[in-house]
């Protein structure tokens, strides 16, 4: 299975629809999703040499994509890992059950009105647990921040992370109060900064081969953003609503994404006020520390 494989397999785009084995225990399926927010559309990685396989995240319920991990496995799936329960992430791990023996494995979803209704893990995956078939094998890791239920996997012994949702390539992850958590999310980032790793496997996108460089990329322009956050808030005289604060703090990012970035915007005045340095009253933001 390894003949025809060349090393910059791993790094070859993530096209729409595209089928493409990354490595001999490694394929990657891109679902037809695509949008501002899923790039060319959610990764599906098939982890294993056979027979039988894990799916890691099967994207949303769309037929053809399913058939195409159906295909790509023979049917034989022991495991289908979802990395959250978000709904271009997990539907198609209930369609997956009822066509194949497989077990799904995930943290329970949250309830708000952004999560994946259908999803339902017959198992937690628990912060360390691993999950083995012929050829490879996956430790969970409890990333929350994106959402609170993330996990990422890491696939051993290679190094490769595969990231779900919290590290993406090409753009920069949404983070949605209250499920998500922009100190959390930033903790979870300095945790997984310590792990040994050699490539980053995102939910969209490409393989980032820097892991090092990419994770203090994200940090830093993460504490960015939260300076312009600051500098917003006294550029408006100390105190402001997020619907003042937006327009300057993202003056660099599509008015069109703005509805998106207010997340984000909350989220960062949410770590503010956790650390005591903003104060809110209502709809207000007032900054606190000198
Ligand atoms: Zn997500």
């Amino acid at each position: 299975m390894a003949v025809g494989i060349e090393p910059d397999d791993l790094f070859a785009p993530a096209e729409t629809g595209s089928v493409r084995r990354l490595a001999p225990n490694l394929q990657r399926l891109v679902a037809p999703n695509p949008s501002p927010l899923t790039g060319p559309g959610t990764n599906t990685y098939l982890v294993g040499s056979g027979p039988h396989y894990l799916v890691i995240d099967p994207g949303p319920d769309d037929t053809t994509h399913l058939d195409r991990i159906l295909a790509a496995t023979h049917g034989r799936i022991s495991h289908v890992l979802c990395t959250h329960s978000h709904p271009d992430h997990s539907p198609g791990a209930a369609v997956l059950k009822a066509r194949t023996e497989a077990v799904v494995l995930g943290q329970p979803a949250p309830r708000d009105e952004y999560q994946d209704d259908s999803y339902r893990p017959d198992r937690t995956l628990d912060d360390g647990d691993v999950i083995a078939v012929s050829g490879a094998g996956v430790r969970a890791f409890h990333t929350p921040g994106h959402a609170s239920n993330h996990v990422c996997l890491l696939l051993e012994p290679e190094g490769w992370l595969l990231t779900g949702d919290h590290l993406m390539g090409g753009s920069t992850v949404v983070i949605l109060p209250p499920d998500g958590s922009m100190r959390l999310y930033l903790e979870s980032l300095r945790r997984l900064r310590t792990l040994p790793l050699t490539a980053l496997l995102p939910g969209h996108g490409a393989v980032m081969a820097d892991p090092l460089g990419e994770i203090d990329r994200v940090i830093a322009h993460r504490l960015q953003r939260e300076r312009k956050v600051v500098a917003g808030l006294l550029q408006l005289g100390g105190a402001a609503t997020l619907g003042e604060l937006l327009p300057l703090v993202y003056a660099d990012t599509p008015v069109a994404m703005h509805p998106w970035a207010r997340h984000s915007l909350l989220a960062h005045l949410q770590k503010l006020l956790e650390e005591r340095r903003v104060a809110q009253d209502g709809e207000c933001w007032a900054w606190l520390a000198a």
